[in-house]
């Protein structure tokens, strides 16, 4: 069934040459047990791994049932170890990872058959050999008759119909042997048995045919056997172990070695460590700077201004525009500076409005409208009925001129109270309640005091303010209106006392908060937009701006003549009968929204006509780009720092995976002398990366969340700055599936090494 023809077979060792077989012709029976003799290096394994498959010949032929093998693929070597031959060496070569059985079963599950019956054909062949007792045992826990056992149950498990054995009993002593030595003779029976020994007792006891060899040839061959076979079919399975088979290997070996898993995995997750914090910080980075953004941008805000003038540095030659390039100049230029700015008049009409509703509210903290109605607001100042003064000169904030004492808050109560802190009262939820707002510094300025008439002690507790009401004059209380003529009343106590008046009253007091950035209140009362809207309606349905809006010509209030100070248009806005803001303000909520803004304000402007184009002033702008690139350069840096940790991390796992190569050598000359084929074995080793990037990854994110926790407390000590880092659960379950797949990257090239890897000289390896 099997015939070797003129087999040669030779190493090279450096420069020489060593000849192992010169020329061996033999024939094998379907079933004897055959012993070759001869004294060490010889070539005796040499011969059995080429009959096994395990090593190539130089030149002749192996024919195995008729058919020459000369055109044998690597799979059809592998199938061919697999099914039809079974090994048995000196060392007994078991996987010591594997339990019993596991060893036992392991080629069944390189061909790829279910656990369900690899086990029980496990457990049978254990039985056949007696070690039934033994399967769940690890195989330095047994003797060394039992490990034999172990490996001759694993030879047997395919029922192969060649039995190759390498001096089976050589490690053992004498009473072991003999029961070792009747086993294999009992299992020559039905099958072909080749043992290699240098003990001719033993030879001549079991076997029954000699073959001695010496030097690489055949000196000597007791029962001698050449006919030639008519081929067969080949029946060979394909061989193809599954991914789960690798895995749980894989996973095993790793088991047993839990310590240095542990390290090695705490190594690469180093890598995985280094990404999540950077991700983490830039995470954090990025919302701390927009959040001061929206806090530094509630300061500054969009301004829509009735008149507008545009710097027109395009006007300018170009040379000049371009700063940089002056030294360039050799002759002096004189310009035009009044060309350069250009001035424009925002027109707030129905249309303009129109455009300003459409703007996207997720992009709007809070839009303010300034209007130049003239309050008429009194108070009792010692029972006695006094008008204050709305507005003063100075305070602080972009708009520090001439400021309102009293202005209506953002609509938004979270917005205010996102950036002010509520430090008496309540917030203001009636129509008719009002908030207090003092300057950061706790101070209310001495001409605010006197414009109010505010009755506070000094120093005064906030609550102090909480007392305070002021009545909103009506119109028509204020006016009265005869003959086309206003009378205005004199403020008395009936007057204060009049039923059209809205009174409001201080209930709560608010502050910037203390690490806001910037304020955009100013000091005075605050109103509720709902107040606004009842009054500004109130006042523009009053007599006296009706009878303002039908005289064109004539200040109805002092019955003169208008002039260029006081035009027909502003004193029907002072008076309330046109609600035309004088300026709008918009609070962006970060940079992003305030470019959207402004992109969407370019647009309606390349809409319209120049005249009616709405021109937006942005103070922040400078400080804008500042910031922004300064968030790029920081996040460029903290990137290439992300980069530099891949980088480690895949070179560190590749690394592991290599070593985890050279160490488990030995196993893969075992497992291709099981027929595991090259792919099964890279599949393994791929399998210990990937358990080891999974492991990895996870151990990172774990202990990434435990050092972000020490960092947020650093930073909230140092910088103040509570909950400062980020780092979303879904970038966790990205980057253990990034440390997994750079794991296989990094293990595809040892994998590949040591699929790669000769077995015979794996075997070798100790
Ligand atoms: P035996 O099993 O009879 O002791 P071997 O078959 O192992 O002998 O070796 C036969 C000869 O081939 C020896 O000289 C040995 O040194 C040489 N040899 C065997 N395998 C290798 C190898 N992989 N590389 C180099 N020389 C080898
Ligand atoms: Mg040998």
């Amino acid at each position: 069934m099997l015939k070797l023809k003129d087999i040669i077979k030779s190493y090279k060792l450096g420069s020489t040459q060593v000849q192992a077989l010169k020329g061996i012709n033999l024939s094998f029976r379907k079933n004897e047990f055959v012993s070759i003799l001869g004294p060490s290096g010889c070539g005796k394994t040499t011969l059995l791994n080429l009959i096994g498959g395990l090593d190539h010949m130089d030149s002749g032929d192996l024919i195995i049932e008729g058919v020459s093998t000369k055109n044998y693929k690597d799979s059809d070597w592998d199938r061919y170890r697999n099914e039809a031959i079974g090994f048995v060496f000196q060392s007994y070569n078991l996987i010591a990872h594997l339990s019993v059985l596991d060893n036992v079963a392991m080629s069944l599950a390189l061909s790829g058959v279910k656990k369900k019956e690899r086990t029980q054909k496990a457990i049978q062949v254990l039985t056949q050999v007696g070690l039934e007792d033994h399967m769940h045992k690890k195989p330095n826990q047994l003797s060394g008759g039992q490990m034999q056992r172990v490996a001759i149950a694993r030879a047997l498990i395919n029922n192969p119909k060649i039995l190759l054995a390498d001096e089976p009993t050589g490690a053992l002593d004498t009473e072991t042997s003999e029961s070792i030595m009747s086993l294999i003779q009992t299992l020559s029976h039905d099958r072909c048995v080749i043992m290699v020994t240098h003990n001719p007792e033993i030879a001549q006891t079991y076997s029954s045919r000699i073959i001695q060899l010496k030097d690489g040839q055949v000196v000597n061959d007791s029962h001698p056997y050449d006919v030639d076979v008519q081929p067969s079919k080949d029946s060979f399975k394909n061989v193809s172990m599954s991914y789960m088979t690798a895995l749980s290997s894989s996973f095993k070996n790793l088991l047993t070695k839990k310590g240095r898993t542990l390290i090695t995995s705490f190594a690469g997750s180093i890598g995985i460590i280094g990404i999540a914090l950077v991700l983490a910080l830039s995470n954090g980075m990025d919302s701390y700077v927009s959040s001061i953004e929206s806090e530094t941008l509630a300061g500054f805000p969009l301004q829509l201004n009735q008149n507008v003038s545009i710097n027109n540095l395009a006007n300018r030659p170009a040379q000049v525009f371009n700063p940089g390039k002056n030294e360039a100049l050799t002759q002096g230029l004189v310009v035009d500076a009044t060309t350069e700015t250009v001035s424009h008049v925002n027109i707030f009409d129905d249309d303009a409005m129109a455009f300003l509703k459409t703007l996207n509210p997720s992009w709007i903290n809070s839009v303010s409208y300034q209007r130049s109605l003239t309050l008429n607001v009194a108070t009792q100042v010692n029972d006695t009925p006094t008008f204050v003064q709305t507005r003063i000169r100075g305070g602080d904030g972009p708009l520090a001129s001439n400021q309102s004492l009293f202005f209506e808050l953002p609509a938004d109560q979270e917005f205010v109270l996102s950036l002010y802190d509520l430090v008496a009262g309540t917030y203001p939820t009636q129509r008719h309640e009002a908030l207090f707002v003092i300057a950061d510094d706790s101070t209310i300025d001495q001409s605010v005091v006197n414009a109010l008439y505010l009755n506070l002690s000094n120093p005064f507790d906030f609550d102090e303010l909480l007392q305070h009401s002021f009545t909103f004059i009506a119109h028509d209380a204020l006016y009265q209106v005869e003959d086309q003529k206003v009378v205005t009343q004199s403020l008395d106590q009936n007057l204060l006392n009049h039923e059209l008046n809205q009174t409001i009253k201080i209930v709560g007091v608010i502050r910037l908060k203390v690490d806001s950035g910037s304020s955009f209140l100013s000091v005075g009362v605050g109103t509720l937009p709902s107040f606004n809207e009842a009054w500004l309606n109130q006042a523009q349905n009053s007599e006296v701006a009706q009878l303002q809006v039908t005289n064109e010509n004539i200040n109805v209030l002092t019955g003169l003549p208008f002039n260029a100070f006081n035009t027909y248009e502003s004193i029907l806005q002072s008076i309330g009968a046109d609600l035309t803001p004088q300026s709008i303000l918009i609070y962006p909520k970060d940079f992003e929204s305030k470019t959207l803004i402004k992109d969407a304000f370019d647009t309606y402007n390349g809409t319209v006509e120049t005249t009616q184009q709405l021109i937006v002033s942005d103070i922040a702008e400078t400080l804008s780009s500042t910031i922004s690139s300064l968030i790029s350069t920081i996040t460029l840096i903290l990137s290439a720092f992300a980069a530099i940790s891949l980088v480690v991390s895949s070179i560190m796992i590749g690394i592991i995976t290599y070593v985890s190569v050279i160490e488990r050598t030995k196993e893969i000359g075992i497992m291709r002398s099981l027929g595991a084929r090259k792919k099964d074995i890279s599949r393994i080793f791929n399998a210990e990366a990937m358990i080891i990037g999974v492991f990895a990854g996870t151990l990172g994110i774990l202990l990434s969340y435990l050092l972000l926790l020490g960092v947020d407390v650093l930073i909230e000590t140092l910088l103040n700055i509570e909950g400062f880092s980020s780092l979303p659960a879904s970038y966790s379950l990205i980057l253990i599936a990034l440390s997994a797949g750079l794991t296989l990257i990094a293990g595809f090239l040892p994998s590949k090494m040591a699929a790669n890897q000769d077995p015979v000289v794996a075997l070798r390896t100790e």
